[in-house]
Formats: structure tokens, sequence, C-alpha cells
């Protein structure tokens, strides 16, 4: 073990610790990837023991460096897995589950038939990650005969495999809700006058689109066929539920007045600064990992066309008002990255695969 190998790894765990100015942590990006492309297999025992003792003192960090473990390099990470189940908090993260050995899978099996105990429930959210047929099929049972037990869990056991960003279908089919295509986003913002926007019908400020082009959304979209379209939303009320619904009608994208946010919505948003523009994407030639920006706390480049969503919150595909099937996830932006006064919010796309005419923004922030 040589001494440059040492600080290697040192410098490689302490890039993941907090940071909020956002062109250091650029930085640091780039960085790891060369320090990662540096990391010889000789050093992997060294980089186990330095991960385990970290974990021993809960930095949960270490999901997301576990993350970048598995998109860039061909260290196994099986083996932390367990000792964070048995070592740690269990506060892992689902996604890290998506290349876990049949070894692995067995731990989380065991957890669930055990007595019933928070570690159920996390071993429930790892479970649909796994990528083999008897977990698979373990879902599938369960949709079909639910345990006694799952009478204790927040949700329908059925709805567990949504954290893993894929439903049973009525026929028991595997039905994916996003894309395993990705590529990063740049999204600028051209303002316009006012008095061309449309207002919203619940907070009455001028509503901002979203240009989409289409042959890019085509990749990530199956069977996509709509030419450009402006899609228009309202960047502060799609933080409720059906919000921001938008419906394309006679080649015309309308915000979508029936299935709309019943409530009040609050004078901070009524009171807010108007603005009005396009927000026009354009997609990094080259495509990413569809987990690049699935940890939700990074400080990634986080706008992307398909991929997994960064959840800020719970994961929540809205259900498509006219067949109250699951909405398929396409795009995302961080506010930050976009606009100057931002508010920390992630805007989360979503589209019905099933109706192809409805389309839905919502938001998540810290
Ligand atoms: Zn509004
Ligand atoms: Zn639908």
């Amino acid at each position: 073990m040589s001494e440059n190998e040492n600080s290697l790894i040192d410098e490689l765990i302490a890039s993941y610790e907090n940071n909020n100015n956002r062109e250091e942590w650029l930085a640091r990006e780039e960085r790891r990837v060369e320090l990662f492309k540096q990391l010889k297999p000789s050093a992997h025992r060294k980089l186990n023991e330095a991960i385990e003792k970290q974990i021993v003192d809960d930095n949960y960090s270490m999901n997301e460096m576990l993350n970048d473990l598995l998109i860039f390099t061909d260290f196994n990470i099986d083996s932390l897995l367990k000792f964070w189940i048995e070592n740690g908090e269990v506060n892992l993260s689902g996604y890290l589950f998506r290349g876990a050995e049949s070894q692995t899978e067995e731990l989380l099996f065991k957890l669930i038939n055990d007595d019933f105990s928070d570690r159920t429930i996390f071993a429930l959210e790892y479970l649909p990650w796994c990528n083999s047929s008897k977990a698979f099929n373990q879902f599938v049972e369960w949709k079909k005969r639910p345990p006694k037990w799952s009478k204790r869990l927040n949700a329908p056991i059925e709805d567990y495999p949504e954290v893993a960003g894929w439903e049973l279908d009525d026929k028991y089919n595997k039905r994916l809700l996003y894309s395993p295509l990705c590529h990063a986003l740049n999204i600028a913002f051209i303002q316009t006058d006012e008095s061309t926007s449309d207002k919203c019908p619940l907070c009455d400020r001028p509503l901002i689109r979203l240009q989409l082009v289409p042959y890019a959304v085509a990749e990530v979209i199956q069977g996509f066929g709509i030419e450009t379209i402006h899609m228009p939303f309202c960047n502060l009320c799609s933080r409720f539920d059906l919000g921001s619904m938008s419906v394309l009608k006679d080649g015309m994208m309308k915000i979508d007045t029936e299935n709309i946010y019943k409530d009040t919505v609050p004078d901070w948003i009524k009171e807010d600064d108007n603005l009005s523009g396009d927000l026009i994407l354009k997609k990094d030639a080259q495509s990413r990992d569809p987990y690049f920006a699935a940890p939700e706390w990074s400080k990634y480049r986080y706008s992307q066309l398909g991929g997994f969503p960064t959840w800020i919150q719970h994961p929540e595909h809205q259900k498509c008002p006219t067949c109250s099937k699951r909405m398929f996830f396409f795009l995302q932006f961080q506010e930050e990255e976009v606009f100057a006064d931002q508010r920390d919010a992630t805007f989360h796309f979503f589209y019905c695969t099933l109706c192809k005419d409805r389309f839905y923004v919502n938001q998540q922030f810290t």
C-alpha cells in the first residue's frame, strides 16, 4: 500500500463532505472522476476499510460515494452494503442495491422475514431495486396476496416498487416509470414580455413555457410523436398536486383547468414576483448514467432528460387524472441552475404514456 494510495482514498472521502459553494463542488466532481481513474484494484481493500469506518461514524454521504463507485469504477460494493446493514444505522439508499448480488438480497429477505420492525420497512425499500427474478416475483406474490404484517405499513405493499421507479401493471408485468437513457441538460431561461404570456388560473401570475424539442424527448419516451411544443406551467403552483397539469389539444398545450388544485393558493405565491419566459433545453451529446443524480443531497448537475429522478422528498409519480395510472418521469431541472432568484426546488416533469396528451410538473424542495 503506497503513500499515494492512502492520500488518494483520503482525498476521495473528504470530497464528499458538505460544501455549499456550488463552483467548488463542481470542481470537486471533476477531480473525483480523475481520482476514480487512478484507483487501482490493489487499493480496493484499503478503500473498503476506510469506508467501513465512515459507515460506523454514520457518515451519510457514503451513499453518494458508493453510488459514484458503481458509476465510475468496477469496485464491488456488496460487502459494504452488508456491513452497513449489520453495523450502521440503516439509512442507506435503495439505489445502491441495483446491482446487488444474491447473498446481499438474501440478507434483505431475512430482514423482512424476521419480526416486523423499522428494518423490515427499510428492506422493503431496498428489495425493489434488486434485479433478480426472485425479488420481482416476491412483489407479484405480495400484490396477489398481501402478507398479514403489510397492514402495519404506511402504504399498500404493492406501492413499494415505486421507490425504485417501477410498478406492476394489471397483468403483473413490470412497468418502468423512467427512462434508462439519460442526458445532462443545460436549460436556458429567456425572459419574455409578460403581456404575451397566459396567466396561471391559480395565482394569476404569468406562466412559464418549457420548450420541448421533439427528437430529444422521443429518445426517452417511446412513441413520443408530438411536434415541438411549448408546455406552460406555473413555477410556484407546481408545488401542489395537480397544480400544473397541461393538456395537449389541437397541437397546442394548455393548462388543464379541470384537474386543478382545489384549495386556496397561499398569499405568498400570489404576491411573488412575476416571471415570464421560455425555458430552452439543450442536452449534452454524451449520455450519462441514469442514476448519476439519484442521491438526493448531492449538488450535482441535476438537470437531465430521462434517467432516474432526484427525489428530494419521497418518490411521487403523479397519477394521471384521466386514466389514473402513474405518469412517466422524463425530465428534471434544479431551480438554481436556471433562475438567479432561486428557492432550491427541483422540478420534475411527467407525461402520461397511456393517454399521450397529459403532462404534469411537480416540484420538491428542501
Ligand atoms: Zn400559479
Ligand atoms: Zn393517462
